[in-house]
């Protein structure tokens, strides 16, 4: 149906718009003409019966591709014990199990698992849990935090308090959030050059050496800003932001929601690096795009500053849905079919490919194009160039849906690789269209 005003049931010249309010859309002039019925493994089924492959597997979640029996059998089988109960006074084994996973799969020194419902609020529980690790110490200074330029950490106020203010999604909303710095985005790619690490770096020396005491934390998106424009970076950047954290007592959380599961290459972004954030959030993968679900790990040092003998210095968060039963079932079978079906493996073959099909890819309109693991970027000169790019991909069975100058793709690890090119085919097209 169309989302456009037309005159309503009663005849009136009210504009009659759709029920449904659609995310990051203008309601007045949104039309929607694709109608998703059906979707199985890399494949949308649209109204019309037309199949498209899902170039960005749904907002980068949906990792073993859709409608995967043994995830849907996992889910079915929760669902038939009990689909959700609270967390608060009481346990259940599936949620406890995938804790105890989630803990033997992240890098070492993760010890403790905080589940909530999204990103967003995953990340909101690692920013207060940043700040309560200060109170409890009777620390009532370190209020501050710090993130990238180009940051991009999820739609919630506190996690809009960390997005970029000047460039991100949220500018609008800038200065109602408490006051915090930002560092400039890292530059130079996977393999930066020490001269460029050192001069990012003494900003950041400079600003906990001034600031430090008011600082809590420092938050990234390791190794890949995503939705700050799919911005590499290098793993040595990480392991030197640790060690001034260290120096200035300054926690280091890792964003890993987008990167986490494999989509930079290895099973985690922290995997690239020397070293362990103090806390780490996962969602998107975390169940496979399945629902949603995130879990924020803190580290035993983090945990152990909320042990006391009175019940002050316990974490004040508790969302209804955290530790979800159906999530943490799909969750478990989701890692056990990762490492079953070596899924680093097939992510491997797809960064190969990408790099292929759009490192050496040139054209008037092109910046510069990025490939890191399951992940393929475009940066165009002017955000205008690809409008009319999603119904172009759309009639040639293709999914996509680039935003302001980069046009991308996050595919399933399932994807084949004939998949695959056709996907950066399509891309690449658009560049070569008659204009
Ligand atoms: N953090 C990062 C790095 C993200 O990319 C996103 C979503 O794209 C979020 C947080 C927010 O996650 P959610 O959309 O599940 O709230």
């Amino acid at each position: 149906a169309s989302n456009k005003h037309a005159a309503n049931s009663q005849g009136s010249n009210t504009p009659e718009y759709s029920k449904l309010w659609y995310p990051y859309a203008q309601m007045k002039s949104l039309e929607l003409n694709l109608e998703v019925v059906e979707a199985s493994g890399v494949y949308l089924t649209m109204s019309d019966g037309k199949r498209l492959i899902d170039g960005i597997s749904s907002w980068w979640c949906v990792s073993h591709g859709y409608n995967h029996p043994e995830l849907n059998q996992a889910m079915f089988d929760q669902a038939q014990k009990f689909s959700h109960v609270m967390l608060g006074g009481l346990k259940n084994s599936t949620t406890e199990a995938f804790a105890s996973k989630l803990v033997e799969i992240t890098p070492e020194g993760l010890n403790h698992v905080f589940f909530s419902d999204s990103g967003s609020v995953g990340v909101e529980v690692a920013i207060k849990m940043a700040l309560q690790y200060f109170f409890n110490q009777g620390n009532q200074k370190k209020t501050r935090i710090v993130a990238l330029e180009r940051a991009y950490h999820g739609d919630t106020t506190a996690c809009m308090s960390v997005c970029d203010p000047a460039e991100g999604m949220h500018k609008m909303f800038h200065g109602i959030t408490p006051e915090q710095f930002f560092l400039p985005a890292p530059k130079g790619g996977f393999n930066a050059s020490t001269e460029t690490i050192d001069e990012e770096l003494s900003k950041a020396e400079t600003l906990f050496q001034t600031h430090g005491e008011s600082i809590a934390a420092v938050i990234v998106e390791p190794l890949m800003q995503g939705a700050g424009g799919f911005n590499i970076y290098s793993p040595e950047y990480l392991n030197r932001l640790k060690a001034l954290c260290e120096q200035h007592d300054i926690l280091l959380i890792f964003d890993e929601v987008a990167t986490g599961f494999g989509r930079t290459g290895k099973l985690f972004a922290t995997n690239h690096t020397d070293i362990v954030p103090d806390i780490m959030v996962l969602a998107k993968g975390l169940t496979a795009g399945y629902v949603g679900h995130a879990a924020t790990l803190a580290s035993t040092k983090i945990f152990e500053a909320f042990l006391s003998d009175s019940y002050s210095k316990a974490f004040m968060h508790g969302p209804t849905f955290m530790g979800n039963p159906l999530a943490c079932a799909i969750g478990l079978k989701a890692i056990e079919i990762f490492e079953r079906d070596n899924f680093l493996g097939n992510i491997e073959t797809i960064e190969s490919i990408l790099k292929e099909e759009l490192l050496g890819f040139e054209h008037e309109e092109i910046v510069e194009t990025r490939v890191l693991g399951a992940t393929g970027a475009i940066e165009v000169k002017d955000a205008k160039f690809h409008q009319g790019i999603q119904q172009f991909a759309a009639e040639r069975g293709v999914w996509i849906r680039p935003f302001e100058r980069y046009i991308y793709t996050m595919p399933p690890f399932v994807i084949t690789p004939e998949e695959l090119r056709k996907i950066t085919g399509v891309m690449k097209a658009w560049f070569a269209r008659p204009r």
